[in-house]
């Protein structure tokens, strides 16, 4: 019984066996994954750093050119201012300003080069540079303007820059009066014509920077959807080092913790672990399991050794003596012995002495239920106690110790003919302060005392 109920166990166990994940694979799996994540977090984050700063450099570019066409403006309508008032008052002054702009400081051209640095191909650098050619080509009007205002005024040619000295003014101007002339230079740097060139160099640094504006806008578009797209893919690692995170908390909780948890209440009550977890737990589980069973077999094995009579297997005095209780009043004992034993043993040998204990077990266990205590408590003595019985099976009782007396008497291979005398009392049947065993005994030796070889209740001849 017990041990099948071992097989059923350790074949349950056998069931959940598998190898199972060792806990340094998913540690370093983890770790790695982890690792990549990290790494691959840090990249994009870096990226983004290049990419806000290549946003920021647009823009940068974006104000120094729009300076640059706002500084070209600015120099040609200064330029054009000196030009007027030069028309208007005369003051040669205003020529050296004149001329400082266009020669020495130069805005106009470095405001150019300076957006050539960054726009050099672009639709705004073209408008730009048409803006400057418009510019210099005003200047010959300009130019002839103050050569007429220097003739008008009668000022010495020597006071003004030599691209003045040069510009010679057209036959017919120059038949003019000093007034004329005057008026003329007033109208050239007044009229429609000059109005519309300077409208026209206007419109294409307006026309630069709005280009400007577009290339900006398209640069930003470029830059915030690159920006976009490295958000995303940093949202997307944070979410897988958030995952790895969960999963290395619950492959912990699932392989590690809850075993550990399980098989902590299963060790406290005593029984198997079940081999699940990770590999190393798997193997501690069946490593403990083992230990376990064999200390379950061995705790067995003590326990039937202290119970048994090794000879026979029956039960032995010890058991008998813890069995008889006080008060017995529903238990029946029956003792037995052989009769002439030790000349059976004399005769055909203490090996054959022991397979008629033996066989004279085998005859008893076969005659009684499961609960009665068949006991061997002597070296030829037997005893049944019958529990939950009284003298009303009286006749049950003769008619087993009949059967068993008959086995007894039946020779076989092994084992000659032996006689058995038995005694048997009924617990309900002694008095207060009685001993069933002492009654049994009597039964017994009366028995004895009248020629062995039969069996006797007490009471009967006492
Ligand atoms: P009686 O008819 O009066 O009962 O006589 P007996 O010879 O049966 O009784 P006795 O008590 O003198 O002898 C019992 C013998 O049982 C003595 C002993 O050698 C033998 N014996 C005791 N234990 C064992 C055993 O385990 N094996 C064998 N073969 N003999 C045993
Ligand atoms: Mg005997």
């Amino acid at each position: 019984m017990t041990e099948n109920r071992n097989q059923e166990t350790s074949g349950k166990a056998e069931k959940k066996r598998g190898k199972g994940i060792p806990l340094q694979v998913i540690d370093i799996g983890l770790a790695v994954l982890a690792v990549i994540a990290a790494v691959a977090l840090l990249l994009t984050a870096l990226k983004t750093r290049d990419a806000y700063d290549t946003l920021r450099m647009d823009t940068e570019t974006y104000v120094r050119s729009r300076q640059s066409a706002d500084t070209l403006k600015t120099a040609s309508d200064y330029m054009t201012q000196q030009v007027r008032l030069f028309a208007e008052n005369g003051d040669p002054q205003h020529v050296a300003n004149y001329f400082e702009e266009a020669l020495q400081t130069r805005r106009r051209e470095r405001a150019l080069e300076d957006m050539n640095q960054f726009f050099g191909d672009s639709d705004a650098y073209r408008r730009l540079e048409k803006a400057l050619e418009e510019s210099h080509a005003l200047m010959d009007l300009e130019y002839y303007a103050m050569r007429l205002k220097i003739e008008a005024t009668g000022q010495p040619e020597e006071n003004f820059p030599v691209e003045l000295q040069q510009t010679v003014l057209s036959p017919q101007d120059e038949e003019l009066s000093a007034q004329e002339k005057d008026l003329l230079a007033r109208e050239k740097v007044f009229d429609e014509v000059y109005q519309s060139k300077k409208a026209q160099i206007d419109k294409n640094v307006s026309a630069c920077a709005e280009a400007l504006v577009e290339s900006l806008r398209m640069r930003e578009a470029d830059s915030s959807e690159g920006l976009l797209r490295l958000l995303r893919m940093q949202y997307l690692l944070i979410a897988l080092l958030v995952l790895f995170i969960l999963a290395a908390i619950a492959l912990t909780a699932f392989l590690v913790v809850m075993p550990l948890r399980r098989a902590t209440v299963n060790i406290r009550e005593n029984r198997e672990l079940a081999e699940n977890g990770a590999a190393e737990l798997r193997y501690l589980a069946r490593t403990y399991n083992q230990i376990l069973e064999k200390t379950r077999l061995h705790q067995e094995q003590i326990s039937y050794e202290a119970s048994h009579d090794p000879l026979t297997g029956l039960y032995n005095r010890g058991v008998f003596e813890d069995a008889l209780v006080q008060p017995h009043k529903d238990q029946t004992l029956i003792l037995i012995d052989i009769d002439h034993f030790k000349e059976l043993n004399d005769t055909y040998g203490h090996k054959t002495g022991d397979l008629a204990l033996q066989k004279l077990a085998g005859l008893l266990q076969k005659s009684f239920r499961a609960e009665d205590y068949v006991c061997r408590i002597g070296g030829d003595e037997f005893a049944v106690i019958m529990v939950h019985t009284d003298e009303t099976l009286r006749g049950l009782i003769a008619g087993k110790l009949t059967r068993i007396a008959a086995g007894a008497a039946k020779e076989d291979e092994e084992v000659p003919a032996f006689g058995l005398s038995m005694g048997v009392a009924f617990g309900a049947l002694t008095g207060p302060g009685g001993d069933l065993y002492k009654d049994a005994d009597t039964a017994l030796y009366r028995v004895k005392e009248n020629g062995r070889g039969a069996f006797g209740f007490y009471g009967d001849n006492d």
